[in-house]
Protein backbone atom coordinates (compact mmCIF):
# COMPACT_ATOMS: atom_id res chain seq x y z
CA UNK A 1 0.00 0.00 0.00
CA UNK A 2 1.39 3.23 -1.32
CA UNK A 3 1.84 6.08 1.95
CA UNK A 4 1.68 9.55 1.81
CA UNK A 5 2.75 12.02 4.77
CA UNK A 6 0.79 15.76 3.82
CA UNK A 7 2.02 18.64 5.85
CA UNK A 8 -1.07 21.44 6.10
CA UNK A 9 -3.33 18.50 6.06
CA UNK A 10 -5.93 20.56 7.90
CA UNK A 11 -5.58 23.43 5.88
CA UNK A 12 -8.01 23.69 2.71
CA UNK A 13 -5.75 21.62 0.54
CA UNK A 14 -5.20 19.41 2.87
CA UNK A 15 -7.93 17.83 3.87
CA UNK A 16 -9.23 17.73 -0.31
CA UNK A 17 -5.62 15.87 -0.84
CA UNK A 18 -6.26 13.48 2.23
CA UNK A 19 -9.59 12.70 0.28
CA UNK A 20 -8.57 11.68 -3.05
CA UNK A 21 -5.17 9.55 -1.66
CA UNK A 22 -8.00 7.54 0.46
CA UNK A 23 -9.77 6.90 -2.56
CA UNK A 24 -6.84 5.69 -4.30
CA UNK A 25 -5.66 3.10 -1.55
CA UNK A 26 -2.85 4.87 0.25
CA UNK A 27 -2.24 4.92 3.61
CA UNK A 28 -2.69 8.85 4.46
CA UNK A 29 -0.33 10.65 7.53
CA UNK A 30 -1.16 13.95 8.32
CA UNK A 31 1.41 16.66 10.21
CA UNK A 32 -0.99 18.96 12.88
CA UNK A 33 0.61 21.36 15.27
CA UNK A 34 -0.29 21.51 18.74
CA UNK A 35 -2.70 23.96 19.99
CA UNK A 36 -4.62 24.65 22.64
CA UNK A 37 -7.48 24.00 20.99
CA UNK A 38 -7.92 21.28 18.65
CA UNK A 39 -9.33 23.25 15.21
CA UNK A 40 -9.96 20.01 13.09
CA UNK A 41 -13.12 20.71 11.09
CA UNK A 42 -12.03 20.00 7.57
CA UNK A 43 -10.52 16.63 8.53
CA UNK A 44 -13.51 15.89 11.12
CA UNK A 45 -15.24 13.32 8.34
CA UNK A 46 -11.22 11.30 7.73
CA UNK A 47 -10.29 11.48 11.52
CA UNK A 48 -10.57 7.56 11.78
CA UNK A 49 -9.00 6.74 8.61
CA UNK A 50 -5.78 9.22 8.85
CA UNK A 51 -3.22 9.14 11.02
CA UNK A 52 -1.92 12.42 12.67
CA UNK A 53 1.28 13.07 13.69
CA UNK A 54 2.25 16.37 16.23
CA UNK A 55 5.12 18.11 14.53
CA UNK A 56 5.82 21.89 13.27
CA UNK A 57 7.97 23.29 10.19
CA UNK A 58 9.76 25.27 13.06
CA UNK A 59 11.21 22.14 14.61
CA UNK A 60 13.37 20.02 12.86
CA UNK A 61 13.43 17.27 15.61
CA UNK A 62 9.45 16.60 15.48
CA UNK A 63 9.43 16.89 11.39
CA UNK A 64 12.40 13.48 12.00
CA UNK A 65 10.18 11.76 14.37
CA UNK A 66 6.91 12.27 12.43
CA UNK A 67 8.86 11.18 9.26
CA UNK A 68 9.83 7.58 10.86
CA UNK A 69 6.14 7.11 12.35
CA UNK A 70 5.02 8.05 8.94
CA UNK A 71 7.21 5.98 6.82
CA UNK A 72 5.64 7.42 3.55
CA UNK A 73 6.68 6.91 0.20
CA UNK A 74 5.30 10.55 -1.18
CA UNK A 75 5.72 13.65 1.09
CA UNK A 76 3.31 16.77 0.15
CA UNK A 77 4.41 19.55 1.74
CA UNK A 78 1.32 22.47 2.17
CA UNK A 79 1.99 23.88 4.81
CA UNK A 80 2.92 27.40 5.22
CA UNK A 81 1.68 30.65 6.49
CA UNK A 82 -0.43 31.04 3.50
CA UNK A 83 -2.13 34.46 3.78
CA UNK A 84 -0.47 37.61 1.45
CA UNK A 85 -2.23 40.22 3.46
CA UNK A 86 -0.56 39.04 6.85
CA UNK A 87 3.08 38.15 5.36
CA UNK A 88 3.36 41.93 5.67
CA UNK A 89 2.18 42.34 9.74
CA UNK A 90 4.65 38.59 9.87
CA UNK A 91 7.44 38.82 8.04
CA UNK A 92 10.23 36.82 9.61
CA UNK A 93 7.25 34.26 10.81
CA UNK A 94 6.18 33.81 7.40
CA UNK A 95 9.89 33.57 5.70
CA UNK A 96 10.62 31.01 8.92
CA UNK A 97 7.04 28.89 8.32
CA UNK A 98 7.05 29.62 4.07
CA UNK A 99 10.74 29.81 3.46
CA UNK A 100 12.95 28.00 5.78
CA UNK A 101 10.25 25.26 6.34
CA UNK A 102 11.43 23.80 3.49
CA UNK A 103 14.51 22.86 4.07
CA UNK A 104 13.66 21.44 7.49
CA UNK A 105 11.21 19.22 5.97
CA UNK A 106 13.77 18.67 2.86
CA UNK A 107 16.47 17.92 5.32
CA UNK A 108 14.25 15.27 7.38
CA UNK A 109 13.16 13.69 3.95
CA UNK A 110 16.80 13.26 3.32
CA UNK A 111 17.50 12.34 7.09
CA UNK A 112 14.72 9.70 7.30
CA UNK A 113 13.27 8.60 3.84
CA UNK A 114 15.43 9.91 1.16
CA UNK A 115 13.48 7.74 -1.22
CA UNK A 116 10.19 8.92 -0.84
CA UNK A 117 9.04 11.68 -3.47
CA UNK A 118 8.71 15.23 -2.13
CA UNK A 119 5.88 18.22 -3.51
CA UNK A 120 6.64 21.56 -2.53
CA UNK A 121 3.58 23.59 -2.61
CA UNK A 122 4.73 26.63 -4.82
CA UNK A 123 2.72 29.53 -5.80
CA UNK A 124 1.77 32.24 -8.67
CA UNK A 125 2.76 34.68 -6.20
CA UNK A 126 5.91 34.20 -6.60
CA UNK A 127 5.73 35.65 -10.38
CA UNK A 128 4.38 38.48 -8.79
CA UNK A 129 4.82 42.09 -11.04
CA UNK A 130 3.67 41.40 -14.17
CA UNK A 131 6.90 40.48 -16.72
CA UNK A 132 4.97 38.47 -19.32
CA UNK A 133 1.54 36.72 -19.45
CA UNK A 134 0.37 33.57 -19.51
CA UNK A 135 2.99 32.84 -16.91
CA UNK A 136 4.92 29.90 -17.60
CA UNK A 137 7.50 27.71 -16.05
CA UNK A 138 10.04 29.95 -17.51
CA UNK A 139 8.53 33.20 -16.91
CA UNK A 140 11.07 34.77 -13.97
CA UNK A 141 9.90 35.26 -10.85
CA UNK A 142 9.15 39.13 -9.33
CA UNK A 143 7.46 38.59 -5.73
CA UNK A 144 5.76 41.62 -4.52
CA UNK A 145 5.15 40.45 -0.86
CA UNK A 146 7.25 38.86 1.76
CA UNK A 147 4.82 36.08 1.41
CA UNK A 148 6.20 36.08 -2.15
CA UNK A 149 9.48 36.28 -1.39
CA UNK A 150 9.58 33.24 0.79
CA UNK A 151 7.82 31.14 -1.57
CA UNK A 152 10.78 32.19 -4.28
CA UNK A 153 13.03 30.67 -1.78
CA UNK A 154 11.07 27.36 -0.80
CA UNK A 155 11.08 26.96 -5.19
CA UNK A 156 14.63 27.29 -5.33
CA UNK A 157 15.28 24.81 -2.32
CA UNK A 158 13.22 22.30 -3.89
CA UNK A 159 14.69 22.69 -6.78
CA UNK A 160 18.87 22.98 -5.56
CA UNK A 161 17.43 19.67 -3.62
CA UNK A 162 16.82 17.69 -6.50
CA UNK A 163 19.97 18.89 -8.51
CA UNK A 164 22.46 18.83 -5.29
CA UNK A 165 21.07 14.94 -3.65
CA UNK A 166 19.26 13.32 -6.49
CA UNK A 167 15.94 13.69 -4.48
CA UNK A 168 12.32 13.25 -6.42
CA UNK A 169 11.48 16.30 -5.48
CA UNK A 170 9.28 18.59 -7.48
CA UNK A 171 7.24 21.65 -7.08
CA UNK A 172 4.32 22.44 -8.00
CA UNK A 173 3.46 26.68 -9.04
CA UNK A 174 -0.33 26.42 -8.40
CA UNK A 175 -2.57 29.86 -9.27
CA UNK A 176 -4.97 30.75 -7.03
CA UNK A 177 -8.08 27.90 -6.04
CA UNK A 178 -10.27 28.21 -3.87
CA UNK A 179 -13.35 25.71 -2.95
CA UNK A 180 -16.47 26.05 0.59
CA UNK A 181 -13.12 25.11 2.40
CA UNK A 182 -11.16 28.23 1.61
CA UNK A 183 -10.54 30.48 4.58
CA UNK A 184 -12.55 33.48 5.00
CA UNK A 185 -10.58 36.03 4.86
CA UNK A 186 -8.91 34.89 0.92
CA UNK A 187 -11.28 37.28 -1.16
CA UNK A 188 -13.68 34.92 -3.19
CA UNK A 189 -14.46 32.92 0.21
CA UNK A 190 -14.84 36.88 1.87
CA UNK A 191 -17.00 37.51 -1.05
CA UNK A 192 -19.11 34.27 -1.27
CA UNK A 193 -19.73 34.12 2.35
CA UNK A 194 -20.77 37.57 3.17
CA UNK A 195 -23.77 37.66 -0.02
CA UNK A 196 -24.57 34.79 1.93
CA UNK A 197 -24.87 36.14 4.86
CA UNK A 198 -26.11 39.51 3.70
CA UNK A 199 -29.07 37.49 1.90
CA UNK A 200 -29.41 35.39 5.15
CA UNK A 201 -29.55 38.99 7.18
CA UNK A 202 -26.56 38.47 9.19
CA UNK A 203 -24.58 40.75 7.52
CA UNK A 204 -25.42 44.75 6.12
CA UNK A 205 -22.41 44.88 3.84
CA UNK A 206 -19.14 43.79 2.77
CA UNK A 207 -15.98 45.71 2.85
CA UNK A 208 -13.26 45.38 0.14
CA UNK A 209 -10.08 46.50 -1.29
CA UNK A 210 -8.47 46.67 -4.79
CA UNK A 211 -11.78 45.36 -7.04
CA UNK A 212 -9.53 45.64 -10.16
CA UNK A 213 -7.04 43.00 -9.29
CA UNK A 214 -7.14 40.13 -11.72
CA UNK A 215 -6.37 36.57 -10.81
CA UNK A 216 -6.74 33.14 -12.44
CA UNK A 217 -8.62 31.22 -9.92
CA UNK A 218 -9.68 26.93 -10.15
CA UNK A 219 -11.07 24.92 -8.30
CA UNK A 220 -9.21 23.32 -5.26
CA UNK A 221 -10.21 19.85 -5.75
CA UNK A 222 -8.75 20.01 -9.12
CA UNK A 223 -5.49 20.85 -8.15
CA UNK A 224 -5.14 18.67 -5.12
CA UNK A 225 -4.75 16.08 -8.47
CA UNK A 226 -2.62 17.86 -10.18
CA UNK A 227 -0.41 17.42 -7.29
CA UNK A 228 -0.58 13.76 -7.11
CA UNK A 229 0.08 13.57 -10.89
CA UNK A 230 3.24 15.48 -10.26
CA UNK A 231 4.37 13.13 -8.33
CA UNK A 232 3.50 9.85 -10.45
CA UNK A 233 5.28 11.51 -13.35
CA UNK A 234 8.68 9.54 -14.38
CA UNK A 235 11.11 12.65 -12.86
CA UNK A 236 10.59 15.56 -10.88
CA UNK A 237 10.10 19.00 -12.16
CA UNK A 238 7.97 22.29 -12.12
CA UNK A 239 4.55 22.80 -13.20
CA UNK A 240 2.50 25.33 -13.86
CA UNK A 241 -1.40 24.85 -12.79
CA UNK A 242 -3.94 26.84 -13.60
CA UNK A 243 -6.58 27.56 -15.78
CA UNK A 244 -5.79 30.02 -18.40
CA UNK A 245 -8.14 32.61 -17.39
CA UNK A 246 -8.29 35.58 -15.76
CA UNK A 247 -10.67 37.57 -13.60
CA UNK A 248 -11.25 40.86 -11.99
CA UNK A 249 -12.53 40.49 -8.03
CA UNK A 250 -15.19 43.05 -8.81
CA UNK A 251 -16.16 40.04 -11.53
CA UNK A 252 -16.18 37.60 -8.72
CA UNK A 253 -18.58 40.31 -6.64
CA UNK A 254 -21.08 40.61 -9.59
CA UNK A 255 -20.87 36.84 -9.87
CA UNK A 256 -21.69 35.79 -6.74
CA UNK A 257 -24.18 38.29 -5.63
CA UNK A 258 -26.26 37.48 -8.64
CA UNK A 259 -26.67 33.87 -7.04
CA UNK A 260 -27.36 34.91 -3.79
CA UNK A 261 -30.32 37.62 -5.70
CA UNK A 262 -28.60 40.55 -4.62
CA UNK A 263 -27.91 43.77 -6.34
CA UNK A 264 -24.04 44.09 -5.42
CA UNK A 265 -23.55 47.45 -5.93
CA UNK A 266 -26.10 48.45 -2.37
CA UNK A 267 -24.17 46.43 -0.24
CA UNK A 268 -20.03 46.39 -1.64
CA UNK A 269 -18.30 49.38 -0.11
CA UNK A 270 -14.30 50.48 -0.73
CA UNK A 271 -12.22 50.03 2.37
CA UNK A 272 -8.65 51.03 2.16
CA UNK A 273 -7.23 48.94 4.84
CA UNK A 274 -7.58 45.97 2.44
CA UNK A 275 -5.64 47.59 0.06
CA UNK A 276 -1.90 46.24 0.21
CA UNK A 277 1.41 47.80 0.08
CA UNK A 278 2.53 46.60 -3.12
CA UNK A 279 0.08 44.51 -5.38
CA UNK A 280 0.26 41.78 -8.07
CA UNK A 281 -1.76 43.57 -10.55
CA UNK A 282 -2.37 40.42 -13.37
CA UNK A 283 -2.04 36.63 -12.80
CA UNK A 284 -2.76 33.69 -15.58
CA UNK A 285 -1.41 30.77 -15.98
CA UNK A 286 -0.63 28.79 -19.05
CA UNK A 287 -0.69 24.89 -18.00
CA UNK A 288 -0.10 23.79 -21.23
CA UNK A 289 3.37 21.63 -19.52
CA UNK A 290 0.79 19.98 -17.01
CA UNK A 291 -1.69 19.00 -19.79
CA UNK A 292 0.89 17.69 -22.29
CA UNK A 293 3.00 15.51 -19.08
CA UNK A 294 0.45 14.93 -16.84
CA UNK A 295 -2.40 15.00 -18.79
CA UNK A 296 -3.60 17.32 -16.49
CA UNK A 297 -6.95 19.62 -17.64
CA UNK A 298 -9.23 21.71 -15.16
CA UNK A 299 -12.84 20.93 -14.72
CA UNK A 300 -14.64 23.63 -13.65
CA UNK A 301 -15.19 27.69 -14.61
CA UNK A 302 -14.35 30.44 -12.39
CA UNK A 303 -18.21 31.46 -12.57
CA UNK A 304 -18.83 27.33 -11.64
CA UNK A 305 -17.14 27.55 -9.16
CA UNK A 306 -17.95 30.97 -7.69
CA UNK A 307 -21.69 29.67 -8.00
CA UNK A 308 -21.12 26.95 -6.13
CA UNK A 309 -19.01 28.55 -3.12
CA UNK A 310 -22.02 30.65 -2.80
CA UNK A 311 -24.45 28.13 -2.95
CA UNK A 312 -22.61 26.58 0.07
CA UNK A 313 -22.15 29.34 2.20
CA UNK A 314 -26.18 29.70 1.54
CA UNK A 315 -26.66 26.36 3.06
CA UNK A 316 -23.97 26.32 5.68
CA UNK A 317 -25.48 30.02 7.03
CA UNK A 318 -29.40 28.69 6.54
CA UNK A 319 -30.18 31.25 3.97
P1 LIG B 1 -4.34 26.89 4.27
O1 LIG B 1 -4.02 28.21 4.85
O2 LIG B 1 -5.77 26.48 4.15
O3 LIG B 1 -3.57 25.76 5.11
C1 LIG B 1 -2.26 25.96 5.59
C2 LIG B 1 -1.85 24.76 6.43
O4 LIG B 1 -0.51 24.96 6.93
C3 LIG B 1 -2.73 24.53 7.65
O5 LIG B 1 -2.94 23.14 7.80
C4 LIG B 1 -1.86 25.06 8.80
O6 LIG B 1 -2.12 24.45 10.04
C5 LIG B 1 -0.48 24.63 8.31
N1 LIG B 1 0.63 25.32 9.00
C6 LIG B 1 0.87 26.64 9.02
N2 LIG B 1 1.99 26.89 9.72
C7 LIG B 1 2.45 25.70 10.18
C8 LIG B 1 3.55 25.29 10.99
N3 LIG B 1 4.42 26.16 11.48
N4 LIG B 1 3.75 23.97 11.26
C9 LIG B 1 2.87 23.07 10.78
N5 LIG B 1 1.80 23.39 10.01
C10 LIG B 1 1.59 24.69 9.72
O7 LIG B 1 -3.63 26.83 2.85
P2 LIG B 1 -4.07 26.07 1.48
O8 LIG B 1 -4.54 24.72 1.80
O9 LIG B 1 -4.93 26.98 0.68
O10 LIG B 1 -2.67 26.00 0.71
C11 LIG B 1 -1.79 24.89 0.86
C12 LIG B 1 -0.40 25.31 0.42
O11 LIG B 1 -0.42 25.72 -0.94
C13 LIG B 1 0.19 26.48 1.21
O12 LIG B 1 1.60 26.26 1.30
C14 LIG B 1 -0.09 27.68 0.32
O13 LIG B 1 0.83 28.72 0.56
C15 LIG B 1 0.10 27.04 -1.06
N6 LIG B 1 -0.62 27.68 -2.14
C16 LIG B 1 -1.97 27.87 -2.04
C17 LIG B 1 -2.66 28.46 -3.06
C18 LIG B 1 -4.14 28.66 -2.98
O14 LIG B 1 -4.68 29.39 -3.81
N7 LIG B 1 -4.83 28.01 -2.06
C19 LIG B 1 -1.97 28.90 -4.30
C20 LIG B 1 -0.56 28.54 -4.33
C21 LIG B 1 0.07 27.97 -3.29
P3 LIG B 1 -3.14 25.09 11.12
O15 LIG B 1 -4.48 24.51 10.78
O16 LIG B 1 -2.57 24.59 12.40
O17 LIG B 1 -3.08 26.59 10.97
P1 LIG C 1 -3.75 36.17 -3.02
O1 LIG C 1 -3.75 36.26 -4.50
O2 LIG C 1 -3.04 34.95 -2.52
O3 LIG C 1 -3.28 37.38 -2.33
O4 LIG C 1 -5.29 35.88 -2.62
P2 LIG C 1 -6.42 36.78 -1.92
O5 LIG C 1 -7.70 36.07 -2.12
O6 LIG C 1 -6.04 37.14 -0.52
O7 LIG C 1 -6.40 38.15 -2.76
C1 LIG C 1 -6.66 38.16 -4.15
C2 LIG C 1 -6.75 39.60 -4.63
O8 LIG C 1 -7.94 40.20 -4.10
C3 LIG C 1 -5.58 40.51 -4.19
O9 LIG C 1 -5.16 41.25 -5.32
C4 LIG C 1 -6.19 41.43 -3.16
O10 LIG C 1 -5.60 42.74 -3.11
C5 LIG C 1 -7.62 41.53 -3.69
N1 LIG C 1 -8.58 41.94 -2.65
C6 LIG C 1 -9.43 43.01 -2.73
N2 LIG C 1 -10.13 43.13 -1.59
C7 LIG C 1 -9.71 42.15 -0.76
C8 LIG C 1 -10.09 41.77 0.56
O11 LIG C 1 -10.92 42.37 1.21
N3 LIG C 1 -9.46 40.67 1.08
C9 LIG C 1 -8.52 39.95 0.38
N4 LIG C 1 -7.95 38.86 0.93
N5 LIG C 1 -8.13 40.32 -0.87
C10 LIG C 1 -8.73 41.38 -1.44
Amino acid sequence: MPSALITGITGQDGSYLAELLLEKGYDVHGMVRRASTEKFDRIEHLRDRITLHQADLLDHRSLVDALRAAKPSEVYNLAAMSFVAVSWIQPTLTAEFTGVGVTRMLEAVRETCPDARFYQASSSEMFGKVLETPQTESTPFYPRSPYGVAKVYGHHITVNYRESYDLFATSGILFNHESPRRGLEFVTRKITWHAAAIKAGKRSELALGNLDARRDWGFAKDYVDAMWRMLQHDKPDDFVIATGETNTVRRCVEIAFDEAGLDWEQYVRLDPQFLRPAEVDLLVGDPAKAKRDLGWEPTTTFEELIRLMVRSDLELLGA
